[in-house]
């Protein structure tokens, strides 16, 4: 049986409740312990792979094809697991499984209601993500702030898993705002009370607060929160703003989360060792020379919808003690007039997944500057596509060369659709997950990941079309990696230039601190050379 660890959020939202839940379980897995971690989030959407990536950020892929919130990313880069779909449950997909029971006549006859079929589904999700883990230990975060509406079938549903299960199975730890009043010069503690207040509301007292802040506060004002909000004053942590996310688990560290979990939920918790966070945090403060990567992307104005990206760069510049600088270039605006302007001085250009038609001709105009001008290309998935088509239409001169994503109707649809997918049903029907790409010996990539193949997550339901392979080959591209069962291209390089890659797959999501993803690394490496 697993002991379960809830993580609310009070007063505001964006307080890194998922950063503080993922430190917790670093230290808890430093100390001998197997973590699972899961999200619950209130939205309607049946899962975030429809959601504009505006709106809510990246969407974050699994091992096993599930797309998630960003936080999951998270949580497999602190932690170092690969999650699954149980670890990831919006409230749509529990009123759509519910609503499914419903009309298959599976709740005999009975009125269905929030409690307790919306609730039982909500137990029964926690339940068989400890089940299929086996974890000694499972997290789960519920998104959003209490108080808000949605958030409360899942608060009610933790509520009864405590009752079943008791205090030393079940803990709650409660993130929250401690506002610092600089015109006053003091904390305000009133938030953190109404949000407890909240929280009793419904039942749930929780057992640790941790109190994000601008600054370290004093035992004072500990044993303030803790009188008023009926908490022992060790379990009030204090969580002051870092730098940098990867320091957190060190803050955790100093400030004993783990030790009260281990305490609380009676685990046999070993000393923790976080050399490889020190490691890292050393490496993070001693990366003071920037390289500069151009990324050309439409989300500009919102780095969190390429985070798994922005953390692969940073994960390879710090291995070689180099800060990343992201310059943004809005491939919507990119022109033949302005893209010499635009990118000039550029040492590395990085074209990101992507969807639909807008600015694709500026990703295009960017790929074909990279290669003109032997600037290091990296190519994610949309990025790979659109430097095929550039390929074709300014090497093989194949003027009109396309995506049938956009142009149905090209004569030469060098990325087309993949067997069996189609376009009308788009909510988690594209190629999803976990695949093994077999490497070309001798190739780049071949040479990068030090192996014969790369297992890698993908997200997509175009492809580059194989009647075009010959002519690419012949004309001076290498296809170094393919998906041999279905004859899928999965990289393509162009060996003239000193680093021009592009993965049909997404190498952002198997990134890790202290462990770049290799072609990153070699994106990197190829950058600081110049
Ligand atoms: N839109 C492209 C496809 O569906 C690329 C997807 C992506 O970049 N994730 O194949």
């Amino acid at each position: 049986m697993a002991k379960h660890i809830f993580i609310t959020g009070g007063v505001v939202s964006g307080l890194g409740k998922g950063i503080t839940g993922s430190s917790l379980g670093v230290l808890l897995k430093s100390g001998g312990l197997k973590i699972f971690m899961q999200k619950f989030d209130p939205y309607l959407n049946i899962d975030p792979g429809t959601i504009n990536p505006i709106e809510h950020g990246e969407v974050y892929v699994t091992d096993d094809g599930a797309e998630t919130d960003l936080d999951l990313g998270h949580y497999e880069r602190f932690i170092d697991i690969n999650l699954s779909k149980h670890s990831s449950t919006s409230a749509g997909r529990i009123y759509y499984e519910a609503l499914e029971k419903e009309r298959n006549g599976k709740y005999g006859g009975k009125t269905v209601q929030v409690i307790p079929h919306i609730t039982n589904e909500i137990k029964q999700r926690i339940y068989k993500a400890e089940l299929e883990s086996k974890a000694d230990v499972v997290i789960t975060e519920i998104g959003g702030t209490v108080g808000d509406i949605e958030s409360q079938p899942f608060l009610e549903a933790l509520r009864q898993v405590r009752m079943e299960k008791g205090k030393e199975n079940v803990m709650f730890v409660h993130v929250a705002l401690l506002p610092y009043l600089k015109v006053s010069g003091e904390f305000k503690t009133k938030p953190i009370q109404h949000s407890v207040k909240e929280l009793l509301n419904l039942g749930i007292q929780p057992d640790v607060i941790v109190a994000r802040s601008e600054f370290d506060f004093d035992q004072k004002l500990k044993d303030k929160i803790s009188l008023l909000c009926s908490i022992p004053s060790e379990n009030v942590v204090s969580c002051p703003d870092s730098d940098s996310i990867y320091k957190v688990p060190l803050v955790i560290e100093k400030s004993n989360l783990h030790k009260i979990a281990a305490k609380q939920l009676d685990l046999k918790l070993n000393d923790s060792k976080l050399e490889d966070w020190n490691k890292l945090v050393n490496n993070i403060e001693n990366s003071k020379e920037v390289l500069t990567v151009h990324i050309v992307g439409k989300y500009v104005e919102l780095s969190d919808a390429y985070l798994s990206v922005i953390e692969s760069l940073k994960f390879a510049g710090y291995e070689i003690n180099k800060k990343i600088k992201i310059h943004w270039v809005n491939a919507r605006k990119l022109t033949e007039q302005n893209i010499k302007e635009e990118l000039s001085g550029s040492t590395g250009i990085l074209v990101p997944g992507g969807f639909g038609e807008d600015g694709v001709q500026g990703k295009i105009l960017a790929a074909q500057y990279a290669r003109e001008n032997n600037i290091p290309y990296l190519g994610i998935c949309l990025g790979m596509q659109i430097a095929c088509i550039e390929f074709a239409r300014n090497v093989l001169n194949l003027k009109d060369a396309h995506t049938t994503e956009i142009d149905s109707k090209t004569q030469n649809p060098i990325i087309d659709i993949m067997e069996g997918k189609n376009r009308e049903n788009i909510g988690g029907t594209l190629r999803l997950g976990r695949y093994v790409t077999s490497l070309k010996e001798g190739t780049k990539a071949s040479e990068l990941y030090k192996d014969k193949v790369a297992v890698e997550r993908h997200r997509h339901r175009y492809e580059f079309n194989n009647k075009y392979r010959e002519i690419f080959e012949k004309n001076g591209i290498v296809f170094s990696g393919l998906y041999p069962e279905q004859d899928l291209v999965e990289i393509i390089e162009y060996p003239k230039n000193d680093f021009f890659v592009a993965a049909q797959y997404h190498p952002e999501f198997t990134s890790r601190p202290n462990k770049p993803n290799p072609l990153f690394m070699g994106f990197i490496n190829a950058i600081n050379k110049r």
